[in-house]
């Protein structure tokens, strides 16, 4: 049987265009399917748009940290309608360079709905096209709750759509998008309330960063509103009224900002034709080679419920790829200690397990590194940011196997430090890299 294609991505953002392009790069006559702007959720509605606006919001902490080096500084204003026109621009070139990547490489790119006609069939709008193989990278969409009222409120989508700053927003989530969300918006000026369900936000990581970052959100001002459910939004002549399960009155707010989870996009795509199962909440299941229950189709990225970040997607797509098509037979994604970062302010990440973790899975094994402190750069500000760090080690050798940090500069020096963990390092070889001096990282090759 001959196809036309070697291999269809369902998806045009960071996992169909990296599978498709890598599969491509050896041979394999590909296409990938989009129906919105290429790139997918990191380049237009989340990482890349979400990066500049917290670069944003650094910039007006350094301007109010300004004073205590000496500067005086007067800031006559922000303007956000700048900052989004310019962000906006600089995504549609984005949009362009990832359509001339997928043209370089002979990637074909189909512009439209994708849904399944059956396991060897992808329906494009009025077209079909066979193929020998699909891989299923149609991402996820901000979750919206079951409410009276719930659409006054927006998503993160809407959020990266607003055109003018909110002055009073409540943000409902306690995830990292809900977290960073709520934090660049305080930082940039507004009166911001983080409702969350549970007593902590950032319940999946280490205690000392979810810890470490709620005190420094209410020394700054940014009001927590935690063990709140929300029961109704209303509409009000000034704004939203958020009311609670136990009806109390949140108050008025200018926007509402559901970000409580995503959910995957898998439902219009007529798996079924094909026999492709999916769990009770939408997900892909896949082995580790990445494939679904049928042979010739495949999924990677936040379809498959699992590490839902950009370079997880994309390492997934290329290895992959690889394996189907470069002759690496056991090239597949490991998915242990992937690092993450939260954008908070300051920032916060962590490779590895969490201390509660380790002790769960090693019992009395496990021996905790850990420092807090004013770093350097916060001796002379007005409104000084603790830094705090954790390592985690378990066994004889003291096997490093969670490394915590929140501060200023950690979202640089993470990636490094996942590199020592990734290889196996142990506490003395941390101990014996000779520090860098005067940073904040030495404190993680000098904690006793
Ligand atoms: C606000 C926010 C901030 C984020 N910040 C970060 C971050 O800092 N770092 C990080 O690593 N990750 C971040 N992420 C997560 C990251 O964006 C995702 O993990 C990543 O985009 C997943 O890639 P994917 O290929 O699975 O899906 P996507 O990138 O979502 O791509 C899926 C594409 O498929 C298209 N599609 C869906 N169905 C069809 C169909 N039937 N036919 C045709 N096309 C279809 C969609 O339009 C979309 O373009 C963030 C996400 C959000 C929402």
């Amino acid at each position: 049987m001959t196809y036309q294609y070697d291999l269809i991505a369902i998806g045009g953002g960071s996992g169909g265009v990296a599978g498709a392009r890598r599969a491509a790069k050896h041979g394999a006559k590909c296409a990938v399917v989009e129906f919105d702007r290429l790139g997918g959720t990191c380049v237009n509605r989340g990482c890349v748009p979400k990066k500049v606006m917290w670069y944003g919001a650094h910039i007006a902490h350094t301007l109010k940290d300004a004073a205590g080096y000496g500067f005086d500084v007067q800031k006559n204003g922000f303007d956000w309608t700048k900052l989004v026109t310019d962000r906006e621009n600089y995504i549609r070139r984005l949009n362009g360079i990832y359509e001339k990547n997928l043209a370089k490489e002979n990637v074909e790119f189909l512009a439209g709905f994708g849904s399944l006609v059956d396991a060897h069939t992808v329906k494009v709008g009025e077209n079909t096209y066979t193929t020998e193989r699909i891989l299923l990278a149609p991402g996820g969409t901000p979750t919206v709750p079951q409410i009276p009222g719930a659409d006054l409120g927006i998503t993160s989508d809407g959020f990266f759509e607003l055109t003018e700053m909110p002055s009073k927003v409540a943000v409902v989530g306690a995830g990292y998008i809900a977290v960073e969300l709520a934090g660049m918006l305080h930082s940039l000026g507004a009166d911001v309330s983080l409702v969350i369900r549970r007593e902590h936000f950032l319940r999946e990581f280490d205690e000392i960063l979810s810890g470490t970052l709620t005190q420094i959100m209410h020394d700054e001002g940014l009001k927590i509103i935690n063990n709140t459910e929300l029961k109704e939004l209303k509409s009000v002549s000034g704004g939203i009224n958020v009311i609670t399960q136990d009806e109390r009155d949140l108050g008025e707010f200018d926007q509402v900002i559901w970000a409580i989870g995503r959910s995957p996009l898998s439902e219009g795509l007529n798996l079924q034709n094909a026999g492709v199962e999916v769990d009770k909440n939408g997900y892909i299941p896949t082995d580790k080679w990445q494939s679904t229950n049928v042979d010739n189709i495949f999924a990677i990225g936040d379809v498959t419920g699992r590490e839902q970040l950009t370079p997880v997607a994309i390492a997934a797509g290329r290895r992959l790829a690889e394996r189907l098509y470069a002759g690496m037979t056991d090239r597949h994604l490991n998915y242990d200690n992937i690092a993450s970062i939260v954008f908070s302010h300051p920032p916060m990440g962590a490779v590895g397990m969490t201390e509660a973790q380790a002790r769960e899975k090693y019992d009395d094994d496990v021996k905790v590194y850990k420092a807090t402190f004013t770093p350097m750069y916060h001796a002379f500000t007005a409104h000084p940011q603790k830094t705090a760090m954790k390592l985690v080690v378990t066994g004889k050798e003291e096997k490093v196997v969670g490394v915590h940090l929140i501060g200023a500069g950690v979202d640089e020096m993470l990636q490094g430090f996942a590199v020592a963990v990734k290889m196996g390092a142990t506490k003395s070889d941390f101990d014996d890299t000779v520090a860098i001096h005067p940073t904040s990282s030495e404190e993680l090759v000098t904690l006793v």
